[in-house]
């Protein structure tokens, strides 16, 4: 994967001002980001959310997705130590995962916010341990 921090060595020559150099990685973040959501899109849900869940977690803890369907699924169901994850393939093409939690205040499955990397998650089960709520539920107590 490419590292959009990573300035390109072309964009950093010698004598390049700041504002070239910002409008250059601007532009490739750009492309970047349009060239992930074009792999998502062509890619099986299930396989890119696999490929998301090992890539934020690290390769150490057992993935597990279910089966897809069919190819025009936009969701998917995946596991990792008991935690549940759901995959969703937006209307854009992009594949965003979140966490599926049972609210420890009525018992209704809630979803969190997107995860993109491990704190992300962190932040979630802290919600859930320490403030007893996930995020953007509406609670029925
Ligand atoms: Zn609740």
């Amino acid at each position: 994967m490419i590292d959009v921090n990573q300035e390109r060595a072309e964009d950093s020559a010698p004598g390049r001002s700041l504002r070239k150099r910002a409008l250059l990685a601007w532009r490739h973040e750009l492309v970047w980001a349009y060239q992930a959501k074009e792999a998502d899109r062509q890619t099986e849900l299930r396989q890119v959310v696999f490929r998301k869940l090992v890539s934020m977690f690290g390769p150490r803890h057992v993935v597990e997705v279910e089966a897809q369907a069919n190819a025009v699924d936009v969701e998917i169901w995946a596991a990792v130590e008991g935690l549940r994850f759901l995959g969703v393939r937006h209307p854009s093409g992009e594949i965003q995962i979140c966490l599926v939690s049972r609210c420890p205040n009525c018992g209704q499955e809630a979803a969190g916010d997107w995860l993109t990397r491990l704190a992300d998650l962190g932040r979630e089960l802290a919600d859930l341990e320490e403030k007893g709520k996930i995020e953007g539920h509406e609670c029925l107590k």
